[in-house]
């Protein structure tokens, strides 16, 4: 099956006219809270597709860590390996939206952070037992680099999305079967101005030179770009009215872990994985937005 290791999240978010100024009070127009962090969300993305997944990551022992793991066991996700802290308390990302759809936006990763390279390495046999693993990197670095590290030694592929962006160690690269940045985190990564396909491909060649075996430019509307020692190859993506943008990098990473567990060709895959971002981007919300296999199946033949 697939295997993410990542952040689970409780996105707790405030609309607003505007946001206050320093020392300023409002009041503002409503609040929600709903489930997030980079690795939930890809969790259920594959998991909706019909993928078998387990999770590893780390919640805090609260009613937000509670809930972040009944709805990750809602979406068919193996949660055995969700483990709770004594001390730090579940993540959140309080996210202040403004009407003129600004965003501002603060994480506080508690929990996540606390998942060690020494837990990764005790739960070596799930990663062994794996066919693709899935990382972000909202999480404990040395950790991430731990599982990468694990799953090369035993020739399981990685899938590496970079998000958010962060310097990476040359150790770190040469573990990543797919690397999945955007535009921005394909510029941070290889210090290229990327604003374009061709800028992309760019960047994405200096990060092959690196020892990642593929990169997967992801670029919006315009589809994502596949760099290889084959090659380069953009792959198109779906024109759709895009609603809300959120999950979408999310949902092309679960669509592709799920693509390559099937084995479908690369190209294929991230055709496939750019249906399902196209579909994300046209429901609002994270992982409510997410499409089910049949909903993609249906999309791809109309
Ligand atoms: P992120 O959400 O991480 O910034 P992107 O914006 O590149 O990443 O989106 C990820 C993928 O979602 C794209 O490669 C594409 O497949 C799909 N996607 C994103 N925005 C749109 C859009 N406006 N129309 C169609 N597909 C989109």
């Amino acid at each position: 099956g697939i295997v993410v290791i990542g952040s689970l999240n409780m996105d707790m978010v405030v609309r607003t006219g505007r946001a206050p100024g320093p020392g300023e009070t409002l009041f503002g127009q409503s609040f929600s809270l709903s489930p997030g962090g980079k690795g939930a969300n890809q969790a259920a993305a594959a998991a909706r597709l019909g993928g078998e997944v387990t999770m590893i990551g780390r919640v805090g022992q609260d009613g937000f860590g509670n809930e972040m793991r009944e709805i990750m066991r809602q979406e068919q996700v193996n949660i055995e390996h969700i483990s709770v802290s004594k001390g730090e308390a579940t993540g959140v990302a309080s996210i202040v939206l403004e009407e003129d759809g600004e965003n501002r936006i603060i994480v506080v990763p508690g929990a996540n952070i606390e998942l060690t390279a020494a837990d990764i390495e005790a739960l070596g046999d799930v990663i062994r037992q794996a066919e693709i693993v899935v990382l972000q990197l909202e999480m404990d670095m040395a950790m991430s680099e731990r599982a990468a590290a694990i799953a090369y030694a035993h020739g399981i592929p990685v899938i590496l999305n970079p998000a958010p962006a962060q310097a990476l160690s040359d150790e770190l690269l040469s573990h990543v079967t797919y690397l999945t940045p955007n535009e921005t985190e394909a510029g941070v990564l290889s210090g290229v101005a990327v604003d374009s396909v061709d800028t992309a491909g760019e960047a994405a060649r200096l990060l092959l030179a690196k020892g990642v075996q593929n990169v997967i430019v992801t670029l919006g509307s315009k589809g994502a770009l596949i760099v290889n020692e084959a090659g380069t190859e953009h792959v198109p993506g779906f024109p759709v009215q895009a609603v809300d943008t959120v999950a979408a990098g999310d949902s092309f990473n679960g669509a592709l872990a799920l693509q390559v567990t099937r084995g479908a060709a690369l190209a294929e895959a991230v055709s496939f994985a750019n249906a399902v971002g196209a579909l994300a981007v046209g429901k609002p919300g994270a992982i409510p937005s997410l499409p089910r296999l049949a909903e993609v199946e249906k999309f791809l033949q109309a």
